[in-house]
């Protein structure tokens, strides 16, 4: 074959190859400030009541859950104040989400906002505390986490800098970031129990359907959904799900996500 035809060759291949990644329509759900036991379980003794995990098993979908690194400590179960105890740590709950093939990535360790806390303790604090959080992670996982979503989505420049430069890659909502791999804000922490009066209207899940076909119009068709580990998000999950399959769209881990939608190879430096 001369040299002209394996070039011909190679071009259609990588049309093809192309091709089958522009008609994949891809979701990454995650879920932060996890592991919840109550949420992920539900809070009847039978596991008969609501259950995150449950929804997500019966659909067959793997999430990624970005945890937070102080509940990965031995005896944790959650929060006294508003958070259930039904008897399993965070720990057993983080066990449980690996073992069936769940992701787990960082949401730093204290879960504190990282610009107020690198003005008061200093921009090393806010790389220990995402690294200690990755650390709890690994423990558990036996592998280094990658993703890291700051709380609220707020950290300093240097500090992101920083981080990128050890090999994390940060989760976003700018606009300087590929719509592709900007964070979907799904707003589900304004429909908790005590405040459903700021939930997006007419429903959770038709809100963040409206954002999908907002991408949509953008000609993406790939999205990062951000939701967090609460009771009225698991309620939502059911529709949410079974309306973005019937729209074509496949389940994936972030991991999985990011190898198809941002293939640029991913870097292993992290000490
Ligand atoms: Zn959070």
């Amino acid at each position: 074959m001369s040299s002209r035809n394996v070039a011909i060759l190679v071009a259609l291949l990588f049309l093809r190859v192309t091709a089958a990644f522009a008609s994949d329509k891809l979701i990454a759900l995650t879920f932060d400030d996890g592991p919840r036991p109550y949420v992920l379980f539900g809070t009847n003794p039978d596991h008969s009541g609501l259950s995150l995990i449950n929804v997500l098993d019966r659909n067959g979908v793997k999430a990624t859950f970005f945890v937070v690194g102080w509940r990965l400590t031995p005896k944790t179960w959650g929060e006294p104040h508003h958070e259930e105890n039904i008897g399993v740590t965070c720990i057993d709950a983080a066990e449980q989400l690996v073992r069936r093939g769940y992701e787990l990535e960082d949401h730093t360790y204290s879960h504190i906002e990282l610009r107020g806390a690198e003005r008061k303790w200093g921009e090393r604090w806010v790389i220990g505390d995402v690294d200690r959080g990755a650390q709890e992670i690994k423990a558990i996982t036996g592998t280094q986490p990658i993703y890291v979503r700051p709380p609220d989505w707020t950290i300093p420049d240097d500090a992101r800098r920083d981080l990128e430069q050890q090999g994390y890659h940060l989760l976003s909502i700018s606009r300087s970031e590929p719509i592709a791999l900007r964070d979907v804000n799904s707003l589900d922490y304004l429909c908790t129990a005590r405040n459903q009066a700021a939930c997006p209207k007419p429903s959770l899940a038709d809100a963040v359907l409206k954002q999908v076909e907002q991408r949509e119009a953008q000609g993406v068709y790939t999205h990062i959904l951000a939701f967090h580990e609460l009771s009225t998000t698991t309620a939502a999950m059911q529709e949410l799900i079974t309306d973005l399959k019937a729209r074509g769209y496949r389940f994936v881990t972030l991991t999985q996500y990011m190898q198809l939608v941002d293939p640029k190879p991913a870097t292993d430096n992290i000490h």
